[in-house]
């Protein structure tokens, strides 16, 4: 399969059109902005995903600053705002065996996230 590649929208290197991470900035979805929850495609300044009806933007847990849908890590304080599944990108809800959306076994990830 000839590898196809595109620029990655975070730090503009090229990276696999089916890579779910990029490789050297390591944000996810590189490519085109979607619900963390279930990946339908959404577009900047959302606050809803229109598919899912979950909320795009959420309040960090650790100091209350709102958090978007491509932000895992506050930007404020450092606190991790979501995890996301190392395999397909989606997001894992803290102590989740496998991931809902490919069946990745998660156990090995939480280990080392000392979650
Ligand atoms: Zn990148
Ligand atoms: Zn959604
Ligand atoms: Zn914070
Ligand atoms: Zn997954």
């Amino acid at each position: 399969m000839p590898g196809y590649k595109k620029a990655c929208r975070f730090c503009g290197k090229l990276v696999d059109e089916n890579s779910a991470f990029c490789p050297f900035c390591s944000r996810a979805h590189p490519h085109h902005a979607v619900c963390p929850y279930c990946s339908a495609p959404i577009e900047t300044g959302w606050t809803l995903c229109n598919k899912c009806g979950k909320a795009l933007v959420t309040a960090c847990q650790k100091c209350g600053s709102p958090a978007g849908p491509d932000t895992d890590v506050c930007e404020k304080c450092g606190a991790v705002v979501r995890y996301r599944c190392p395999s397909c990108a989606a997001v894992v809800v803290s102590g989740e065996k496998v991931c809902n959306r490919c069946g990745n076994k998660l156990k090995d990830f939480w280990k080392s996230n000392r979650v």
